[in-house]
């Protein structure tokens, strides 16, 4: 090999390694390679999201945005509380699992490119999304910020079959915060992946955040969030005081 790069010795910097996710009763994990997230994808949050004048116009079509790979926490654990705000916020979202590419994807197609589903938390600076939202801004860092996005391991489709309908839960210190069932998204997981396949093609190692139910609120240091949704699994995360103050 005279052209390629040789791992260990041509590298400016070392590669970083890839995220992965593990896989509930398998061996092997999942590779991350990008993170979608659906903007608004349950009626009741879309709401309670809206300024009180915008209360009683309808709501809109969803939207996608990115956290980048590095932001996944496998498994959940300690999330340092983030620098740069004063209110985080959980939101607790099916994540769907992209096991093939695909583009301008049928909703039936979508559907078959799933490998599988884990319960995920798009935590939220939301004092910086509600700025960058007035100042018509992009929401990167209320979103994407290290960590923001914990994930449990994949209940791998094959086992469970498509998810249409289940109870998703969060709670703070044991309280239940968020209680709602996957049935009421607005745009089904076949719909929400065809629709963002119009806009990019989609990979293996594609993860798509769903969206939240109504019920989001803030965290504190020292708080344990856990996080359900019926036949995937949960996920357990706590705030941790940041280091280096
Ligand atoms: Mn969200």
């Amino acid at each position: 090999m005279s052209d390629g790069v040789r791992p260990g010795s041509d590298w400016i910097v070392e590669p970083p390694p890839t995220p992965t996710l593990p896989i509930v009763g398998e061996e092997g994990r999942f590779p991350v390679v990008r993170i979608w997230c659906v903007g608004r994808n349950y009626e009741a949050h879309a709401r309670e999201m809206q300024s009180a004048s915008d209360r009683r116009s309808k709501v809109g079509a969803p939207f996608f945005f990115l956290k980048p790979a590095s932001a996944l926490a496998p498994g959940g654990g300690p999330v340092p509380y983030p620098d740069d705000t004063g209110l985080l916020h959980h939101e607790v979202e099916l994540v769907v699992a992209l096991g093939m590419r695909g583009r301008k994807l049928s909703e039936s197609e979508a559907g078959s490119l799933v490998y599988g589903y884990g319960v995920g938390l798009d935590l939220t600076r939301r004092d910086r999304q509600t700025e960058a939202k007035a100042r018509g801004r992009p929401w990167s860092l209320a979103k994407g910020f290290d960590r923001s996005a914990p994930c449990s391991a994949l209940m791998p489709e094959s086992r469970v079959g498509p998810l249409r309908r289940g109870r998703i839960t969060a709670a703070v210190n044991g309280e239940i915060r968020q209680d709602a069932d996957l049935s009421e998204m607005i745009w089904s997981v076949p719909r929400t992946i065809a629709l963002l396949s119009r806009q990019v093609e989609v990979l293996p190692g594609d993860l798509l955040f769903t969206g939240t139910p109504a019920g989001v609120g803030p965290v504190e240091v020292g708080d344990v969030v856990t996080a359900e949704v019926a036949g995937v699994g949960r996920l357990e995360v706590s705030v941790e005081p940041r280091d280096g103050g």
